[in-house]
């Protein structure tokens, strides 16, 4: 299948949304094994949506449509479809039920324009929106498939992943299923990585697919398979050969993050954690607060910019200050030790460094030292030194600290 991907919306063609829609599907499609050749941003106008339909269907047997099936007036993604495949819309039942105690449950009054969004195009498969009112279609006329999805990314994702791509898979009419699993590296960046694997990128079933961002890597390996347990055994073969090369590196799997396996880490070790922060001014805390239970092993932290505040809050010594500076090995370790000490955690981390655009002591941008006290060993600080805009100093510095402690977690 040669599929093209139509994404409506006039806030889309003035760039006040980004087409997140059409990147998503992208690779799922690729997942599938379908080939994606277009993708096609139109406006909520009817005709010019029509002239997108006409061109997609003389280069393309898989058209999936984004947005436009919303109540309003500007929605009109179905009645352009419906009018040009010369098909009725039809009141789908599950969806009006569905539509109906929404309204009910949350107190709001239907309107006649909320039942619109509960019809369908005749013939069509209906693919149920678990989380929203619009439900997808998914029809085949004359060999092109056309798929129609809400534009929300929070109704439009799950309802393709959990009803249209076994729709996709079907009208593949492949028996073969794509599996993956990705691979979490961080300390290696892509070009070192590559080069510890380069022979691996040329293998066919499975894949190996690099992907950098924002200072992490990550390797996919895609397996081609009519079974799962023979696809696992093709995936497990070349990770095992990933991992002898580059295991040091390697903090997890799929979409997990280091400060989740930081918080997992510490949950199943049933330690508890405070962290004090200079140049990264409590962007540790805000991750680590973000996650779903970190009141259980998170016990607080201090934002120590100035010097003062490290003397006055944290009892660093002067002397240390004065002596070493803010930004040293002997400055993290106070830190670290007097926060733990305050907090009466079982780790306490410290974050100090220059984060630019000035250097700060005569010291470089981008030095920073990471402190981590723990209970009952010796006190210990990382030195890292970091490149790019002063951000992303801090965001690295924030990144390093928590593989630092996962490092040090496994020891
Ligand atoms: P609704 O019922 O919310 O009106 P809809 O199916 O009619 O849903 P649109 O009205 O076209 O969809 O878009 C609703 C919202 O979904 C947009 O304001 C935008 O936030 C998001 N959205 C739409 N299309 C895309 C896209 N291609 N990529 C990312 N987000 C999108």
């Amino acid at each position: 299948m040669n599929a093209e991907i139509i994404a409506v919306g006039s806030e889309l063609l003035l760039g006040q949304i980004v087409n997140t829609n059409a990147r998503f599907l992208s690779q799922q499609l690729a997942e599938i094994g379908i080939n994606v050749y277009y993708h096609t941003v139109v406006g909520d106008n009817p005709i010019r949506l029509e002239k997108a339909i006409e061109v997609a269907e003389e280069r393309s047997n898989l058209i999936i449509f984004t947005g436009g099936l919303g109540p309003t007036k500007d929605d009109l993604t179905k009645e352009t479809i419906a009018r040009h495949l010369d098909r009725k819309l039809i009141m789908d039942e599950h969806a009006l039920l569905s539509i109906t105690q929404y309204f009910e449950k949350t107190g709001r009054e239907m309107t006649e324009n909320n039942k619109k969004q509960a019809l369908v195009l005749e013939g069509s498969v209906v693919l149920p929106n678990d989380h929203g009112m619009a439900p997808g279609m998914i029809l085949t006329r004359s060999g092109i498939t056309y798929m129609l999805l809400p534009g929300p990314p929070k109704e439009m994702e799950p309802m393709f992943i959990s009803y249209g791509a076994d729709a996709l898979y079907k009208k593949t009419n492949s028996k073969e299923r794509i599996y993956s699993k990705v691979l979490r590296f961080f300390g290696i960046g892509e070009a070192a990585l590559e080069t510890k694997v380069e022979d691996l990128l040329d293998y066919q079933n499975p894949t190996v697919a690099p992907l950098a961002s924002d200072g992490e890597v990550t390797l996919r390996i895609t397996a081609k398979h009519s079974n799962y347990d023979d696809a696992m055994v093709l995936i497990e073969g070349v990770e095992k050969e990933i991992l002898t090369r580059v295991g040091e590196f390697h903090y997890g799997y799929g979409t997990t993050s280091l400060i989740n396996e930081v918080f997992n880490r510490l949950s199943s070790a049933g330690m508890t954690l405070s962290c004090v922060e200079s140049l990264t001014g409590g962007m540790f805390q805000e991750e680590i607060t973000s996650l779903q239970g970190s009141s259980a092993l998170f016990m607080g932290g201090i934002v120590s910019y100035s010097n003062e505040a490290k003397i006055k809050l944290l009892d660093v010594k002067e002397h240390t200050i004065v002596e070493f500076g803010a930004v040293s090995e002997q400055c993290a370790k106070e830190m670290a030790e007097n926060v733990r000490l305050k907090l009466s955690s079982d780790i306490g981390m410290s974050f100090t460094g220059v984060a630019g655009p000035d250097e700060v002591e005569g010291k470089p941008v981008g030095t920073v030292w990471i402190g981590v006290a723990r209970k009952g060993k010796p006190t210990v600080a990382y030195s890292v030194n970091l490149a790019g805009s002063r951000n992303s100093i801090r965001i690295r510095t924030v990144k390093h600290g928590c593989h630092i402690l996962l490092n040090n977690l496994q020891e």
